[in-house]
């Protein structure tokens, strides 16, 4: 059988791939690209959340037709401060990722229900027995733990709620950290949908990537009474055990994976160390993509190892930090660092998010009397974490 022939070939059609295959599309009309996912629908089903301050203006478009959901603002919760914030809040869904991707690549270049078998930097081999052979591939089959780096696990279940009687939220609570705590930092995470539609998540900063789903359920449930909400029904449900990276090898992680084929997404390491959130690096690494010259595979290769050895540098500071929460503060009193942090100034928290933290905010950050003993910070950093390699 011969193979089918593309400039590109991208594998993995979650959030990073859907994003690459849109830019190529958008700015370098002149290559024919294709995107393999093995589930019947690109992304899966998720829904993807971002500050609008994460994202360098030049992304608008990009994003634009996957936004499912807007608010001007938000607000955080602990048990002695609360804030309203003004940076406006934005969700996209698979769905819609899943529809633009398919208006945008012309008939025959979206692959759905197909596996990839093995890769390399021109060549795909797929479940089906059918061969792509490209210029270049590019591998964004998510992650399945970060070999060689050790930290911790942001943890959630997360559910829609649909409900009898409005809620009467009209901006996300992105924290909400007057909840009994357990299994370290624990709070609610609630975004309003609709005036009768909630989603609201159940989440830990834990040392464990161990999940008690009907523990949590029962959770969700009991913030919803105390709320006064009237659940109808649950439309929608999901899990995640993200990694949050406090130290690591990255030549050792480079060196693992990959089989010389280009790297993107999550798997690569393209995410905020903290927050594990990933969707504004894949925005900006597909937007560099579509920048390059040369597409061959293993030009390819190297400029995503350039990008992701210039994101892990610059994701130091986040690291540190990691291991400040994870090894310096009691489980039991996490929160008081996110207290504290909250109320920095509003510009600070939005370079936090984004990444993009000055060395002004970096001081800012750590300066005053921490909401942890000086001798378990200064102990905490030579601390490596857990290993990250397997994903609960
Ligand atoms: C429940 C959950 C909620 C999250 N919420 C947010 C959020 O709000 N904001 C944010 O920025 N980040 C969020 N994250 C973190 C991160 O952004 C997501 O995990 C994101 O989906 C990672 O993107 P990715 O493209 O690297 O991987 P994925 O989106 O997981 O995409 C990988 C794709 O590759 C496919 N695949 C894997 N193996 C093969 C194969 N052999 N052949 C073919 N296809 C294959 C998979 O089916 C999948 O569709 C969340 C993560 C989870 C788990």
């Amino acid at each position: 059988m011969q193979p089918d022939t593309c400039d590109i070939a991208i594998l993995g059609g979650g959030l990073a791939g859907g994003l690459i295959a849109l830019a190529l599309s958008a700015r370098r009309p002149d290559l024919r690209v294709m995107i393999v996912e093995r589930g019947e629908k690109l992304g899966g089903h998720h829904i993807w959340s971002f500050f609008a301050s994460d994202l360098p203006s030049t992304a608008q478009a990009l994003v634009e037709p996957m936004i499912a959901a807007r608010w001007d603002g938000y607000s955080v919760h602990f048990p002695s401060f609360s804030r309203a914030l003004s940076t406006p809040y934005r969700s996209v869904t698979s769905e819609r990722l899943d529809l633009a991707v398919r208006a945008t690549l012309p008939p025959g270049c979206v692959l759905t229900g197909v596996e990839v078998v093995s890769a390399t930097p021109v060549t795909v081999a797929l479940g089906d027995g059918r061969r792509i052979a490209a210029r270049g591939v590019i591998d964004a089959r998510g992650s399945n733990g970060l070999p060689h780096m050790g930290g911790g696990w942001q943890k959630f279940l997360g559910r829609m709620l649909c409900l009898s009687t409005p809620h009467g939220l009209t901006a996300p609570i992105v924290m909400d950290g007057r909840v009994e705590q357990a299994d370290g930092y624990h709070f609610i995470y609630c975004l309003p949908f609709s005036p009768t539609e909630i989603f609201v998540e159940d989440t830990y900063y834990s040392d464990s990537p161990m999940l008690d789903v009907p523990k949590l359920g029962r959770r969700l449930a009991n913030y919803a009474a105390l709320q006064g909400w009237q659940v109808e029904t649950i439309s929608y449900e999901e899990t995640g055990v993200l990694p949050v990276i406090a130290s690591g090898d990255f030549d050792a992680f480079w060196a693992a994976g990959g089989n010389g084929v280009a790297r993107a997404g999550a798997g690569a390491g393209l995410l905020h160390p903290l927050t594990s959130y990933s969707l504004p690096e894949a925005v900006r690494f597909a937007l560099h993509l579509t920048t390059l010259d040369n597409f061959s595979g293993s030009s390819l290769e190297r400029a995503s190892h350039a990008w992701v050895a210039d994101h892990w540098r610059r994701g130091r500071f986040y690291r540190m930090l990691s291991r400040m929460l994870f090894g310096a503060a009691r489980p039991d009193v996490r929160w008081r660092v996110l207290e504290r942090f909250y109320r920095l100034p509003e510009p600070l928290i939005e370079r936090f998010y984004a990444g993009q933290s000055t060395l002004t905010d970096r001081l800012r950050i750590l300066a005053g009397k921490p909401p942890v003993s000086v001798t378990a910070a200064l102990a905490s950093l030579a601390g490596y974490g857990r290993p990250l390699a397997d994903l609960a």
